[in-house]
């Protein structure tokens, strides 16, 4: 059996950023350590950090000491305010893609334009985007039940599909007399989707290796569904022996937020059975 992995699996450029400015703070800053939601969508690193003393709260109530990570999916502005005003240190390891389309967001409101985010409702890179009135699309046929405006600007959550975006875009020519558009897609993201899905297509089956809370990773998993047979696995011992008979190649991917000590595990186990 040969096992193939994803060119470009696991840890993308904003994350290791992410864990690198988590490391010195931990090390350097006054606790306690909090970050609102895990700091990466991945549950075996989040429990790590936990460990060394970082914790994920939910929200600011009852926290008036410590340090604020600002995790890479970034904050609300007013969110940090809050957190500034009842004195807590700022650490902010939002990845500068995030920061961008963060960015482009607020300049095409004030231009403006009506604010359309590609993304998914409710994601937190996607709150740390929105506005009182920007309007989410997670589909290109949520486009239909709009409203018109005379003028939209539209950006991208950067895990977004650029073929969803594409679409979406597309169809708002007909909402609007003037359509200002943000790509704001992370590359990192992008590439991962097209190795994903070119490896998905020589292989008999993917497994997909990532937190099943990461919006990234169960975008692969959907991607290699449409060539062959996925799963979507947390960790190694996941596996069903039974996907594995008779399979000449197997592919693995692993998404930005997946560290390569688990796709190695994976690894490591698919080829034993092999064996
Ligand atoms: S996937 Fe892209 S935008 Fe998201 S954290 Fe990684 S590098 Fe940044």
């Amino acid at each position: 059996m040969r096992v193939i992995i994803a060119k470009g699996s696991g840890f993308c450029f904003g994350v290791k950023r992410a864990l690198a400015i988590v490391e010195e703070a931990l090390g350097e800053e006054r606790g306690p350590f909090y970050t609102l939601g895990p700091l990466i969508h991945n549950p075996q690193v989040v429990d790590r950090l936990s460990r060394r003393g970082l914790k994920v709260i939910d929200n600011l109530k009852g926290i008036k000491a410590g340090t604020l990570i600002i995790r890479s999916h970034g904050l609300p502005t007013a969110t940090i305010e809050i957190a500034k005003k009842r004195g807590l240190k700022i650490v902010d390891a939002t990845c500068p893609y995030v920061k961008r389309a963060q960015e482009r967001a607020r300049e095409l409101e004030a231009k403006g334009y009506q604010l359309v985010i590609v993304g998914d409702r409710g994601h937190p890179e996607v709150e740390s985007m929105a506005s009182e009135k920007s309007i989410v699309l997670q589909r290109p046929s949520q486009v239909e039940k709009m409203e018109s405006y005379s003028r939209i600007g539209v950006v991208a959550q950067t895990t977004q599909s650029l073929e969803n975006f594409k679409e979406i875009v597309k169809r708002l020519r007909s909402k609007t007399k003037e359509l200002k558009v943000h790509a704001t897609i992370c590359s990192a993201v992008s590439r991962q989707q097209r190795s994903t899905r070119e490896l998905a297509k020589k292989v008999d089956l993917m497994l997909i290796i990532g937190g099943r809370n990461s919006a990234n990773t169960k975008r692969l998993a959907q991607i290699s569904k449409e060539f062959t047979e996925t799963y979507h696995i947390e960790r190694p011992f996941e596996i069903d022996l039974r996907w594995l008979k008779n399979r000449e190649i197997v592919g693995i991917s692993g998404g930005a937020s997946t560290p390569e000590w688990l796709i190695d595990e994976v690894r490591e186990k698919v080829k034993s059975y092999g064996n």
